[in-house]
């Protein structure tokens, strides 16, 4: 093979290699940390944390209705009791005792909205329970089948990495130095229809005819990537 040629082969091993190393950081990361199973987690912490607040205002409120029943007993009481005579007086008293069982009426309603609330923030933490549970058994089954890919891939990496070695071993030192100091990505680039196929830019007619011969390292005016004719 033409140096030129040797630089193509060495670089689609590098290629595959970091397409492996690539494959294997993503299913590493699927075993240690499922995404959906992570996501479902979650949203069962979010749905348990909307039900406690729930429960947390229910008992505030019924702190609060009992306060205000206490209140209207005693009114009432105080009304019932015949110690007050002055007529304002008790047509003031009768008017307050009116407006607190009106608010502890609404307070009642509220308490009720408050409670399908409750019910459906249950309804919703049995659910996300369930949901978890489906994507917990879903990552375990998929994960003998991941670990049998994993090591494939360990080992075609062992293999590709070898053969990577291997191929810059049998590159001259000064096409290799060529190759290092190509600064674009990546640094050997396929010439058709006397273009080079990463930039698209034409190549001039000495430089086809060098690459034909094949016996010098040529570069693209335009990207500076080292050619082969593909
Ligand atoms: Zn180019």
């Amino acid at each position: 093979m033409k140096p030129a040629q040797l630089l193509l082969a060495y670089q689609r091993l590098v290629e595959k290699e970091r397409e492996l190393r690539d494959e294997i950081e993503r299913v590493e990361s699927l075993l240690a940390s499922d995404p959906d199973v992570a996501h479902a987690e979650a949203a069962l912490a979010e749905a348990r944390e909307r039900q406690q607040s729930i429960v947390l205002r229910l008992r505030e409120s019924d702190r609060e209705r009992e306060t205000h029943r206490t209140r209207i007993r005693s009114r009432e009481k105080e009304l019932m009791s015949g110690r007050i005579r002055n007529p304002t007086e008790l047509m003031q008293l009768n008017q307050e005792v009116d407006h607190l069982k009106a608010n502890f009426a609404e307070e009642e309603e509220a308490e009720l909205r408050l409670m399908e609330e409750g019910e459906l923030a249950d309804q919703a933490v049995v659910e996300a329970s369930e949901r978890l549970q489906d994507a917990r058994s879903r990552s375990a089954s998929d994960e003998p089948a991941l670990r049998r890919d994993l090591e494939s891939w360990q080992a075609e990496l062992a293999t590709v990495k070898a053969d990577g070695e291997a191929a810059w071993a049998q590159i001259a030192p000064a096409a290799q130095n060529a190759y290092l100091r190509v600064r674009v990505h990546p640094p050997v680039a396929e010439v058709a229809r006397n273009q080079c196929l990463v930039c698209h830019v034409t190549v001039t007619s000495s430089g086809m005819q060098a690459l034909r011969k094949g016996e010098e390292i040529v570069q693209c005016e335009n990207c500076g990537r080292i050619l082969v004719i593909a």
